[in-house]
């Protein structure tokens, strides 16, 4: 235990001497976000600093081991590092899918020289991954996809189309389902990495409710990968698939706001809001609801570290999380007024209470809908029959 003090004591010294004060003001917009990657522009130098002092130390992902660019923490330091960075207002020092979705798919499927490429460059954000899983025929029903690769001895030749694909236009390489084998529905799909920059991928972006175009048509015409850019076995891609899939609804389902510091009670600023007694009403159960879902987070994360997480836990955090940030979004604006719903001035900094309680809408469709979730949370926790 006194190992633990230490090592906290240790962390809190590194994060305030290192920690520049602008990385610990909350993210504002998707500008303060560091993705990283070949082609990202710096929003200031603190932003830069942070991530790369990050980067030295392992911290931006601080449990994957040393030799893949981590900081080899164990579960329990983890959780200090995690705890410290939230107690001063520590941004994240790189967002990236790389860290949330390929990297913990390429620790279990990768080869050894998969981990130390492509772990490395993830770690100290040189590349910026998308994920390429869904087509226009096939979302929920994401088996089916249809983007073919053709065998050519040493190399593959992809054709295709997917969609919806997040930050296609701004990402350096993809991880991509491809069909290997059309006559094997589950067992004839390969997990693939390839450049975005490689002759034959072109993007699209499509525009959202919100105004914003975070993501992309992507097509494939005639794309060559090579055979050693693919992950786990031949086939047998969507075992792969779907351990990525558990790691990416745990991700989206923090938007539920296990970490977030300020009760939304507390962040709500309108006098007005807090006379109208059922809004105040509303405001507090919010408050109860998100600290019960930190409580089931926090339990969850301790259950999986130990081997006991049931597969279907991401599925049921998944729905919790993103139905109450949607929950957190309509209070928001309840308790903003009509002001709340100005899309532009400065005043409402370019609108964004609105623009980011339509993007919520989307949190209970990305990573598979809310309707999906409980199908699975039904079958495979409830046991219940035909879902
Ligand atoms: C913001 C955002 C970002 C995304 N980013 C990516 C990305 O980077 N890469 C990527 O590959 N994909 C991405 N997606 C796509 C996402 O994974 C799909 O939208 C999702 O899986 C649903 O598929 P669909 O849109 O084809 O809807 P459909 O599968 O066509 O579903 C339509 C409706 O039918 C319901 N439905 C379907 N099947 C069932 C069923 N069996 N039981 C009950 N109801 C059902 C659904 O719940 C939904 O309401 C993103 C989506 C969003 C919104």
């Amino acid at each position: 235990m006194s190992d633990l003090k230490n090592f906290r004591e240790e962390i809190r010294d590194w994060l305030e001497s290192n920690c520049p004060p602008e990385m610990r003001q909350p993210v504002k917009d998707e500008d303060d976000v560091c993705w990283g990657g070949r082609n990202f522009q710096f929003k200031s130098e603190a932003q830069k600093t942070w991530m790369e002092r990050c980067a030295a130390k392992g911290y931006t992902v601080p449990d994957w081991p040393n030799a893949y660019g981590g900081a080899g923490m164990s579960a329990a330091e983890a959780k200090i590092w995690r705890e410290e960075c939230a107690r001063i207002g520590a941004r994240p020092p790189l967002s990236s899918f790389g860290i949330w979705m390929l990297g913990p798919a390429l620790l279990k499927f990768g080869t050894e020289e998969q981990k130390i490429h492509y772990l490395g460059q993830i770690a100290r954000g040189e590349i910026r991954w998308c994920q390429g899983y869904s087509e226009p025929g096939s979302g929920s029903d994401l088996v089916s996809l249809q983007t073919f690769g053709e065998d050519k001895g040493d190399h593959w030749v992809v054709n295709g189309q997917k969609i919806w694909t997040s930050y296609a236009d701004k990402a350096d390489w993809i991880f991509c389902l491809v069909r290997t084998d059309k006559t094997n529905k589950y067992q004839g799909i390969s997990f693939l990495l390839f450049d975005m920059a490689s002759p034959g991928v072109s993007t699209k972006p499509i525009l959202l409710i919100s105004g914003n175009s975070p993501f992309c048509e992507t097509f494939f015409d005639n794309v060559t990968v090579p055979k050693e850019q693919i992950v786990g076995e031949l086939n047998r891609g969507w075992d792969v698939a779907k351990y990525l899939l558990g790691h990416e609804r745990e991700m989206i389902s923090s938007t539920g706001g296990g970490d977030r510091a300020a009760s939304l009670g507390s962040a709500v600023s309108r006098a007005a809001a807090l006379e109208d007694p059922v809004l105040r009403a509303e405001l507090a159960l919010f408050d109860v609801d998100a600290l019960a879902f930190t409580a089931m987070s926090e339990k969850f994360m301790d259950e999986v570290k130990v081997g006991k997480g049931h597969p279907a836990q991401p599925n049921m955090m998944k729905y919790a999380g993103t139905e109450l940030n949607k929950r957190r979004l309509e209070l928001v604006m309840a308790a903003g007024g009509s002001a709340a719903l100005e899309w532009e001035s400065e005043a409402s900094n370019g609108g964004s209470s609105a623009r980011n309680w339509l993007r919520t809408k989307a949190n209970s469709i990305e990573g598979g809908t809310s309707e999906v979730m409980l199908n699975v949370v039904a079958k495979r926790i409830l046991d219940l029959p035909g879902a």
